[in-house]
């Protein structure tokens, strides 16, 4: 088939060269709108990992681990301006790699430009303090990169994620081996070709492809990384902090969730309803910050319930490149996955449903979106992140229920408001267990400059916003005694 390739995917960057990885197995990468195969990718191995971190080394004590944080935020700021120009062919990439529509891919690859200029901004803004301290002492700190940073990336929003953590990690001066989704690589490849003409210096980013268990293992496990940034499963996550551990080495978690929108009597529904649905159904609801979970107070219920399943009506799915409502899933596999949840809520009672469009190809792994109403809070379907187009709604009488239902899931990475009381809504933003609490929105437009992350089995550490420089850096204290 023809493709808007134009690099070659079968390849590792290591220390500035694009190298066969050592193994000649390669992956196959499949386009879910329809299951052809898009090309081989690497399949890296230990000792592919070994070098890129060995490469990294050699950056940070030679050309890289020189620059100034000025230097170090014009390379970024020039990559970001080299995305926009590429806005479109990186939004082709993705569509056919992740089955994002067009209009959701393109909104990642600006979102990735958006990282590059604000880390690029940022890069020399980050600064130590000065410590009033005993008679006879200068005190102050220094923020320091860890040195070799690790990125282990999912598949569903390959772009953000790279941009938010290989961003901030390369404008504090970290060396970043970057380990991309065996099921959506290419523009993680597409990416490092860009920062390479922006004038990266070899070894400041290093990408070797593969599958988990082998390349991601091998990273999370090597001596040589000091920092590991990793997004998706709670069980790899696990693995991986287990891994980084017994080499002490700090890791950020960032795990998806079962994020609740609360919809009291006085919401906005007009605001509301757009957000309540989009929230969900994003990116084929693949998104660890999906709003799987709507609760809506009694007196609303019912409207907001049928206007839901309106909005449900209205959704098509289809091909990334017809850029409808939502493409395929990821995979067959992540289809079966969701269809196993869909089965699981056969005792449930469906309000609304979209439609997969007729022609969609037989290959491509589709499935329909699916509102259920009247959702017991215990129900495994208002529990478990499903990561596909499924939201539950549940009703709820009192403000102490709803924040008790919306706690009650053993995650916590966003939470919505929506109500006109404002002392409820300064109530709520504290009681909500939860890295994120938007009021009267939910997701604030992507928010390069917030601070992300989760609690509970969403995960630690944060991302995006200038907590992410903090993140990639560590403060050294100097005291200096002069008399
Ligand atoms: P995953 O956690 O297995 O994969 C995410 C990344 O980790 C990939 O790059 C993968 O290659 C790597 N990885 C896998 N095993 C590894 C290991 N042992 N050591 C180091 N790295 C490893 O997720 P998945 O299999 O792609 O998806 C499974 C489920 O994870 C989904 O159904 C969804 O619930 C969740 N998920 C969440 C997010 C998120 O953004 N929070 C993203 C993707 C998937």
């Amino acid at each position: 088939m023809t493709h808007p390739l134009w690099f070659d995917p079968g390849l590792c960057l290591i220390g500035g060269a694009w190298v066969k990885p050592a193994s000649q197995q390669g992956l196959s990468l499949i386009n879910p709108s329809d299951g052809s195969e898009i090309a081989r990718i690497a399949r890296g191995q230990a000792s592919d990992i070994d070098a890129a971190v060995t490469a990294a080394q050699s950056a940070l004590s030679g050309d890289w681990g020189r620059k100034t944080a000025l230097e170090r935020g014009r390379i970024l700021t020039r990559l970001g301006r080299m995305v926009l120009e590429r806005v479109d062919d990186l939004a082709a990439l993705e569509a056919m790699d992740v089955g994002k529509p067009l209009t959701q891919a393109r909104a990642d690859a600006v979102a990735l430009a958006r990282y590059c200029e604000f880390y690029g901004g940022a890069a020399d803004k980050v600064m130590g303090e000065t410590i009033p301290y005993l008679d006879g002492y200068t005190v102050y700190t220094l923020r320091e990169p860890h040195g070799v940073t690790g990125h282990i990336v999912p598949w569903n929003y390959p772009m953000q994620i790279i941009g938010r953590s290989v961003g901030a990690a390369l404008a504090m001066g970290n060396a970043c081996v970057l380990k991309p989704a065996e099921e959506a690589c290419l523009t993680a490849l597409a990416f490092a070709h860009l920062a390479q003409q922006a004038g990266l210096p070899a070894g400041a980013l290093n990408v070797v492809p593969g599958i988990g268990a082998e390349a991601g293992a091998a990273l999370s496990a090597h001596p040589g990384v000091q920092h590991i940034s990793f997004t998706g499963s709670v069980a790899t996550g696990a693995l991986v902090q287990q891994a980084a551990g017994r080499n002490v080495v700090p890791v950020t978690l960032e795990l998806g969730g079962k994020s609740p929108q609360l919809v009291f009597d006085d919401a906005d529904l007009d605001a509301a309803l757009p957000f309540l649905v989009n929230a969900g159904i994003q990116n084929a609801g693949q998104t660890c910050s999906a709003s799987s979970r709507i609760l809506v107070q009694r007196g609303v219920y019912e409207q907001v319930k049928s206007r839901m399943a309106d909005a449900y009506a209205d959704l098509t799915v289809g091909p990334a490149h017809e850029d409808l409502r939502l493409g395929p899933l990821i995979s067959a596999r992540q289809q079966q996955i969701v269809t196993g949840f869909l089965a699981k809520g056969s005792d449930l009672s469906i309000a609304g449903q979209g439609r997969i469009v007729d022609h969609a190809p037989a290959g491509g792994a589709y499935v329909r979106p699916t509102l259920f109403a009247d959702v017991p809070p215990d129900h495994v379907l208002a529990q478990d992140e499903i990561f596909g187009p499924v939201q539950v709604l549940i009703p709820f009488e009192t403000e102490e229920e709803a924040v008790q239902i919306a706690n009650s899931t053993e995650y916590g990475l966003v939470a919505s408001l929506w109500t006109r009381d404002g002392a409820r809504q300064m109530r709520l933003a504290k009681q909500l267990r939860s890295g994120q609490v938007f009021i009267n929105n939910y997701g604030a437009g992507g928010g390069v400059e917030l601070p992300f992350g989760g609690v509970g089995k969403s995960g630690h550490g944060r991302e995006k916003g200038f907590e992410a420089l903090y993140g990639f850096s560590q403060v050294k204290t100097v005291a200096a005694h002069h008399g």
